[in-house]
């Protein structure tokens, strides 16, 4: 049996793990790779994913790191079930039509760059709304902790994993060759004790572990307190007459931020005159998906739903469904919570709602998810002092929380909890879904506490798997990062930095029309090369 991480290995984005066993090939998820452009060209080569040759798939949750590469391999080929729990399914049918939007948007706005420079064929959409409908058709409906079998000699179970509604870990029996071999796969494990989804449940042991790690270094910091900061935010800007700005992942993250306002505004902490705007059409489907699964909600949420309370209901509450509604909020005077997807600013209507409020001081920009590295939210809670949105370099003038207690994911001794009854002295445990940082302090912990040695694989890597051995890793030839060639480029603006010394002569003897142009053009490069020292 064999796996190969094509994402979120060593990274926090692109989750896919392709497995090959019984003769058949699937996996599980097929998410989209987030952060800088060379992350994010990952998504661009599907070659490893080869879609045609794929049985079938399995989806841990909606998230779009999780499920968004779907429609792209639907459109190169893939046409096999795809398995998932009911409320993923929902939740899948408006994220992946969304997120095909947001790609096409995108590539008519690379066209028009595009024509405006005399460039042509600009990249396409990665996929359109067609792929994503013919996505949402092959999915395929299981139940939590009913096992299924996808394939001759493969068992499946779901359980809840606490993290988003509809989110599971899954729990795979393979038998091969007279033999069975168990994985469990943690997909991302929630936050015991979060707002309206139930806590994570513990699915039996199993021979390999494959665990997530986002928060392997650190615990969430004052949990409790996260009602009171977003209450401060609020109070901060509402005094200031400014723009609360939170951006959020349109899917349960969204929800608890107006489950916790809902709360507040019932406490009196939330002012009267303060509207609440949900930017995100997408955010607002997401909405009616919850309150179609209240099933699946906690027992504080149920007890407030029993009670006659809806919990997303605020007086000032309002949806800008349209393009249109979106931008009427930027002209809006006066102070109001502004509620945008994406949750790390690296596409979506919030990074309208930056450019406006991110230089006002007054404002608060409210952070209250996981802030991939190259994204501009990581730049943001790292304290950047300007940031480049839509091409332009802006001050950040707002007033930056980050609030820790809305983690959709489990903090470090969480995830050590969840792990401690399914390590056993066989177990082989395999951290995905985490940055080198994250892993390397939650591995040392564990080889501590459980004497496991778990193994951190590198993007692209292949494992074979095989019972009561360690798993062994395929040797390859090409690299799995992207190689920075710095050599040909410092050479490159050597010689041609030399090139323009030289012919300094001529440019002196230009019209001074023409001077000024080029003294412009330098000014632009120096003011470039200061940027990029400044990052040393
Ligand atoms: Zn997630
Ligand atoms: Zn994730």
């Amino acid at each position: 049996m064999k796996v190969q991480f094509l994402g979120a290995a060593g990274t926090v984005t692109g989750s896919c793990h392709v497995i090959e066993a019984c003769g058949r090939r699937f996996c599980v998820d097929c998410g989209m790779h987030q952060g800088n452009r060379a992350i994010e060209s990952r998504n661009r080569d599907t070659r490893a994913y080869r879609p045609r040759e794929l049985d079938f798939m399995l989806i841990t949750h909606a998230h779009i790191d999780h499920s968004g590469l779907l429609p792209l391999l639907v459109r190169e080929g893939f046409d096999k079930p795809v398995y998932c729990t009911g409320a993923t399914a929902a939740l899948l049918r408006v994220m992946l039509e969304d997120s095909a939007h947001v790609q096409e948007t995108e590539a008519g706005r690379r066209m028009a760059k595009y024509k405006r420079r005399g460039l042509k064929s600009p990249p396409p959409a990665l996929y359109t709304l067609e792929d994503a409908r013919r996505a949402a058709a092959l999915l395929t409906v299981v139940e939590y902790r009913e096992a299924f079998a996808p394939a001759p000699g493969i068992s499946v179970t779901c359980y809840d994993a606490g993290h988003i509604l509809g989110s599971g870990s899954l729990r795979l029996e393979i038998a091969e060759k007279g033999e069975s071999v168990s994985l469990v796969f943690s997909g991302d494990i929630g936050r015991k004790g979060a707002l309206i989804v139930r806590d994570p449940e513990q699915p039996p042991g199993a021979d390999y572990v494959f665990m997530e790690s986002t928060y392997g270094d650190r615990n969430h910091k004052n949990e409790a307190t996260s009602a009171g900061e977003l209450a401060e935010a609020v109070a901060y800007s509402h005094a200031r007459g400014e723009k609360v700005i939170i951006p959020a992942f349109a899917v349960e993250r969204t929800q608890e931020i107006l489950y916790c306002l809902h709360a507040l505004n019932r406490d009196g902490r939330l002012p009267r005159d303060m509207p609440v705007i949900v930017d995100s059409p997408l955010a607002i489907r997401a909405t009616e998906i919850f309150q179609q699964h209240y099933e699946l909600f906690d027992d504080a949420a149920k007890k407030m739903l029993a009670g006659g309370e809806n919990p997303f209901a605020l007086p000032g509450l309002r949806f800008a469904l349209s393009s249109d509604e979106s931008r009427a909020v930027n002209a809006m005077p006066g102070s109001a919570v502004v509620i945008s997807a994406s949750g790390m600013c690296n596409a979506g209507r919030v990074r309208h709602h930056l450019k406006h409020n991110i230089w006002r001081p007054g404002a608060s920009i409210v952070f209250v998810g996981y802030q991939a590295v190259g994204t501009p939210g990581r730049k943001l809670v790292e304290n950047i002092k300007k940031i480049t949105l839509f091409g332009e370099d802006v001050d950040v003038a707002a007033r930056i929380f980050t609030i820790n207690g809305f983690s959709g994911h489990a903090g470090q001794s969480q995830l050590l909890d969840w792990l401690r009854p399914l390590a056993g002295k066989d177990t082989r445990l395999v951290l995905i879904h985490g940055e080198e940082r994250a892993q390397t302090a939650l591995a040392g912990l564990i080889e501590r506490q459980f004497g496991i040695v778990p193994h951190m694989p590198d993007y692209l890597e292949e494992l074979v798997l095989e019972k009561g051995r360690a798993a062994r890793s395929v040797p390859r030839g090409d690299a799995a990062r992207p190689a920075v060639n710095w050599d040909f480029l410092t050479g490159e603006v050597e010689r041609k930095w030399a090139i323009f010394k030289d012919r300094l002569a001529s440019v002196r003897e230009k019209p001074w029309e023409e001077q000024t142009d080029m003294e412009e053009a330098l000014a632009r490069l120096d003011y470039a090369v200061t940027r990029l020292l400044s990052r040393l």
